[in-house]
């Protein structure tokens, strides 16, 4: 049986992260995401619900589009599979609970914002903006002794505390930035990812800022050393906050507490 709900578990991320798709490519676009329903961007002509299918689809297709043969991204099934293994690890780690509806959408903001800023290299407000109000608004049944918020540790002071903490961290950065690289590292966009993210995940957002950097820094060398970035050009780092949210709401206090005991600190 528990094999039977991991499994809907994944198949329901399929679904989202075909949603989460039509967000990323729509949103920036300014275009509604209910309507006209998906084209080919190459011949426009409408995708047949047999061919919609989350995966499959684009496995059965191999990738082309039925009508003219352009190739399909294979960022939409990439977008789908792991929208849909982020769904099983959520139910790995909260099961069938609030907790997990709530990380379901914290996830998908993060995922949609993600490919958003890779994209064009900004978070807009139009997502991130109802995304912060909906997490303030899941803080507040902790008043009333129902927690939701955060997702890991503490209560509703803690994602108090997260907001200001995460947002102002990427504030000082971005203020402090321009004084020794003579650019900007952070847009305003980042700060209000960071908020969000400490809304969610309280104190430990810290502990996602580290992961985000630590993996911004290493990517980042990787790039440098491929060739395929200039020292100049301007990293989006909305999807490497993103990793680290993901990161900590999957096993933060866990990770804290190895972190202690490995450092000899308890
Ligand atoms: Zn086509």
């Amino acid at each position: 049986m528990t094999a039977f709900f991991y499994l809907v578990a994944f198949l329901f991320g399929l679904a989202i992260g075909s949603f989460l798709n039509v967000c990323i490519y729509r949103i920036p676009a300014g275009l509604s995401l209910v309507h006209p329903p998906s084209r080919c961007p190459a011949c426009e002509t409408p995708v047949r619900p047999v061919d919609n299918v989350p995966l499959l689809s684009f496995l059965l297709l191999k990738g082309k589009c039925r009508s003219c043969g352009a190739p399909i991204s294979w960022r939409y099934p990439a977008v789908e599979a792991l929208t849909g293994v982020v769904f099983v690890l959520l139910y790995a780690r909260f099961g069938m609970s609030i907790n997990a509806l709530a990380g379901i959408f914290f996830a998908s903001v993060v995922i949609v914002v993600s490919f958003i800023d890779l994209d064009t290299e900004r978070i807009p407000n139009k997502v991130i903006l109802p995304a912060i109000a909906a997490g303030a608004a899941l803080i507040v049944p902790d008043f009333v002794g129902y927690k939701i918020l955060p997702l890991v540790g503490g209560g509703a002071l803690h994602s108090i505390a997260g907001f200001f903490v995460g947002g102002g961290s990427l504030l000082i950065i971005a203020l402090a930035a321009p004084l020794f690289f003579k650019k900007d590292a952070m847009g305003g966009g980042d700060i209000k990812l960071a908020a969000f993210i400490g809304l969610f995940l309280g104190v430990y957002s810290l502990l996602a800022l580290f992961f985000s950097f630590l993996i911004g820094a290493i990517a980042g060398v990787f790039l440098l050393a491929r060739g395929s970035r200039g020292r100049s050009d301007t990293i989006p780092f909305g999807p490497y906050l993103a990793i680290g949210a993901i990161i900590v709401t999957l096993g933060g206090p866990e990770l804290w507490r190895f972190y202690l005991a490995a450092s000899g600190l308890a």
